[in-house]
């Protein structure tokens, strides 16, 4: 019988990851990229998705912290630099 104990699947990117076979025992699921293993397949999944890759596009204007999300730089400032920010407006009048 095939033996797939210490086996890690990669996989780079989110078809790969669809791709895989799922092993009840023995296998690690493992990101490409940054080689970072999981036991689970759908830890995976996850991580492929939502968190690797993913460069931290939000950059607070007054620490210069980056942040993945946006609602994440809000609690940020809100917590940090006690700053509320309101989403801006569609029709803002303009300033005369
Ligand atoms: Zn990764
Ligand atoms: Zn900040």
């Amino acid at each position: 019988m095939f033996c797939v104990t210490g086996i890690i699947f990669y996989a780079s990117n989110f078809d790969d990851y669809r791709n895989l076979k799922v092993y009840n025992h023995g296998v690690r699921y493992g990101c490409a990229r940054c080689r970072k293993t999981y036991l689970q397949k759908k830890t995976l999944g996850r991580h492929l998705r939502f968190d690797c890759g993913q460069s931290p596009s939000f950059t607070c204007q007054l620490c210069s912290k980056k942040f993945k999300h946006g609602y994440i730089l809000l609690k940020h400032m809100r917590l940090t630099h006690e700053i509320f920010i309101q989403k801006l407006r569609k029709r803002q009048k303009p300033i005369k």
